[in-house]
């Protein structure tokens, strides 16, 4: 029987060391979540590293069998591996490459080589279980390579391939010394999916400059395969969020916290720790506001929230140094002895006091530099139980394709972000409901379940139409 085969970088899966040996738990993304629907079902699977370095053959082999529980399959990686491929060239090469920032690349020929040899790593677990009439999907920028590894094995195998991050404009892309490798890495798959047109776009226009393919229509011609290529917005467990949302523990925690910050509006920023998110613009917009209109002060607070992430890159430090000293001085400047205009936490949140900052922010400040898609603005929205809210979104965010009815920046416009947040702040309550409604309906209809199912239908299509073809 045809099976689905999911492949990504980590498996969904939290395994810990602890005395009495090793414990495992799946982890909830929304990714996850969406493809639990196929992972799960028959014999289908999920490959992908388990997130810790194993030095005993037994303990690979304990991990091997509790995951095999779950449809899941290991891919051990070692400490260098994990160094060089993962913090090296995916991190520190193609992160800030299809963000948009060139300047803080590494172009490191270890770094190239490891990223190589990991892929090749991934696609000889691949054909080890994998049979020639099962369905391959592959996920994101660090298996760039493994479309085409696979398909060399197995020639006539299925395979998708979803990005989640951005593909960049074809000038910026051509900067990468290996941007042809990369290319012909992922023109193995039978469709390759982005979440926007203009990733699309961009992609296309690089195969057919630096490939020198001809493609039409989001169909790239390879002489003996058609790939397609087209846009997948994904989106979020809609359901997972209003109904946490909803519940009367979530609404409790919203009390508390209501009370501790005095009832004052509340406008809500969260975020990895990451230089595409746009962390310091935000707060010097934030800080040039409260300059502005003085009649806001001890009126609102911005809850920054910032996840802990790739501490050990050197530009995540500095972002962290820069982040710790603009909080600093907007709350010198501005406090007052029962106020800090900026609540600023360095640390995740469980999940359901995450649910209780998004149910009581009257405003969700979402202004990334460049961001795939962004699911925290979708989660704002999804949480909304009142029907209220202003979502203030930058345009470099994949979801702004999909949530006009937001107020877009542009983050790099100081003025324009303070415009915006008076306009929040001050937007009347029937304004607030139309534009809330609206983009709650497409965060629900839009959700992760209807994504799975669009890419993997869209999947099979392209195979049945390149089998007539024969
Ligand atoms: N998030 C979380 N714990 C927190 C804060 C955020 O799990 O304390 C989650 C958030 O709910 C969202 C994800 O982190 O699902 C961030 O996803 P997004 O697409 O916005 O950005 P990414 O980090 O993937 O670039």
């Amino acid at each position: 029987m045809a099976r689905k085969i999911i492949v990504s970088n980590r498996l969904p899966v939290k395994i810990k060391r602890t005395e009495n040996g090793m414990t495992f738990e799946p982890s909830e993304g929304g990714l996850a979540t969406g493809l639990g629907s196929v992972y799960k079902e028959g014999d289908n699977i999920w490959i992908g590293w388990p997130g810790l370095y194993l030095e005993e053959e037994s303990e690979e082999q304990q991990v091997i069998t509790e995951l095999q529980k779950e449809s899941m399959q290991p891919v051990f990686l070692t400490e260098t591996e994990i160094k060089e491929y993962y913090e090296g060239f995916s991190n520190e090469t193609l992160w800030p490459t299809f963000h948009y920032f060139s300047q803080f690349a590494v172009y490191e020929q270890d770094y190239w080589e490891a990223y190589l040899r990991v892929n090749q790593k991934f696609c000889e677990r691949i054909v080890k279980v994998a049979n020639p009439d099962d369905t391959i999907w592959i996920h994101d920028y660090q298996l760039l390579l493994l479309p085409s590894l696979v398909r060399e094995s197995l020639p006539d195998i299925t395979i998708g391939f979803f990005q989640h991050i951005p593909f960049p404009s074809y000038e910026v892309f051509r900067m990468l010394p290996w941007r042809k490798q990369i290319l012909q890495g992922l023109l193995g798959a039978d469709l390759i999916g982005f979440h926007t047109y203009d990733d699309v776009r961009h992609f296309v226009s690089s195969v057919i400059h630096l490939v020198g393919l001809p493609a039409s229509n989001g169909v790239i011609e390879t002489g003996n395969r058609s790939v397609m290529v087209d846009a997948f917005p994904m989106g979020i467990d809609f359901d997972k969020y209003a109904d946490t949302a909803h519940s009367e523990k979530v609404a409790e925690i919203e009390k508390t916290f209501e009370e501790a910050l005095r009832y004052r509006k509340i406008v809500l920023s969260i975020d990895r720790l990451d230089y595409s998110k746009g962390i310091p613009q935000r707060l010097r917009a934030f800080e040039l506001f409260l300059k502005q209109y003085p009649e806001f002060h001890e009126q609102v607070t911005l809850i920054m929230i910032v996840v802990p992430s790739r501490d050990q890159v050197e530009k995540y430090k500095e972002l962290k140094v820069e982040v710790d000293e603009l909080v600093g001085r907007i709350n010198g400047l501005y406090r007052t002895l029962s106020w800090a205009p900026v609540q600023y936490y360095y640390h995740s949140f469980p999940f359901e006091e995450l649910s209780a900052f998004y149910r009581m922010a009257h405003v969700a400040l979402v202004t990334p530099m460049r961001d795939g898609m962004n699911l925290v603005c979708k989660e704002y929205l999804a949480s909304r139980t009142d029907g209220t809210g202003v979502l203030i979104l930058s345009e470099m965010a994949g979801a702004a394709k999909e949530l006009s009815e937001a107020i877009l920046i542009n983050p790099n416009d100081v003025n324009q972000m303070v415009g915006a947040l008076y306009q929040a702040l001050t937007a009347p309550e029937d304004t607030q409901r139309v534009a809330i409604a609206s983009m709650m309906a497409t965060v629900q209809q839009y959700n992760i379940h209807h994504w799975v199912k669009l890419f993997m239908d869209r999947l099979a299509y392209t195979k049945e139409k390149q089998n007539e073809l024969i």
